[in-house]
């Protein structure tokens, strides 16, 4: 069994996460670390900081 450590759950490290939970054989381990409890969509915060869009539409846990 392998145990693999994504360190950082952002653009790259989120989406990487999924797809191997999706790819490997449920009995490989993955684990997601992050310093912060949710995941911002960063590419939409200028939508934010014009008003376009809240907040809480590109963040979630
Ligand atoms: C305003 C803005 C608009 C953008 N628009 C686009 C766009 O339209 N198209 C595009 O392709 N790109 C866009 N980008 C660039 C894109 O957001 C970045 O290329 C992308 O976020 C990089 O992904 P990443 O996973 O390397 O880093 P990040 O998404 O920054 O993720 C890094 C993660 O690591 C975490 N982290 C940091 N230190 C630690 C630690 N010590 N321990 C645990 N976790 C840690 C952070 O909290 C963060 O969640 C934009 C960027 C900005 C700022």
């Amino acid at each position: 069994m392998a145990h693999i450590a994504i360190i950082g759950a952002g653009l790259g490290g989120l989406p990487t996460a999924y797809e191997l939970r999706h790819l490997l054989p449920p009995h490989h381990q993955i684990t997601l670390i992050s310093d912060s409890p949710t995941f911002t969509f960063i590419p939409s915060l200028p939508w934010v900081a014009l008003g376009f869009k809240p907040l809480e539409s590109i963040n979630f846990p």
